[in-house]
């Protein structure tokens, strides 16, 4: 049997998944997941990694984006910064840096890791500009572009 990807606690779009529900859709695990509308439903491992599905049905999936948007736009107080996906990171020396991350569909991009508070804050925005089926293929691009930069002594 193949190893099972391991979804529970993961979260995509509005669907917090619970657990498997010990069905099968196909070869497909179907996950209990949550909406965030409260309502539970099943969810495969495809439909859920692929975007497939990403509410209960509570929400037409064009306007989901912006749900989602919205969702990350969210003030966090749990965590360094006190804005989501902005955390500090101490560095040896003092030269600590503003890591700006954002969580989509159950992974974490990675946006950078900046001086300047504000500018992960930006770096952040931008990417959430880019929120929707194809932030995917945008973070890799945008890793692509970056990676000229990286090893500069002195990000901003
Ligand atoms: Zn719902």
């Amino acid at each position: 049997m193949p190893n099972k990807l391991e979804l529970s606690g993961k979260k995509f779009g509005m669907l917090t998944v619970l657990e498997d529900s010990g069905k099968r859709k196909g070869s497909s695990v179907l996950w209990c997941c949550l909406c965030d509308c409260g309502t539970t439903t099943f969810a495969s491992s495809t439909e859920l990694s692929v975007g497939i599905k990403v509410n209960c049905g509570c929400i037409p999936k064009t306007k989901n984006n912006d749900y989602i948007k919205q969702q990350l736009m969210k003030p966090q107080m749990n965590n360094t910064s006190g804005v989501r996906g902005i955390y500090l990171k101490k560095r040896k020396g003092g030269a600590n840096r503003w890591t700006a991350v954002i969580t989509l569909n159950g992974r974490q991009y990675y946006l950078g890791a900046y001086r300047n508070f504000s500018a992960a804050v930006k770096a952040r925005e931008e990417a959430l500009e880019h929120v929707g089926d194809s932030f995917a293929e945008w973070h890799k691009e945008w890793r692509k572009k970056t990676k000229r930069t990286r090893g500069s002594p002195d990000p901003v």
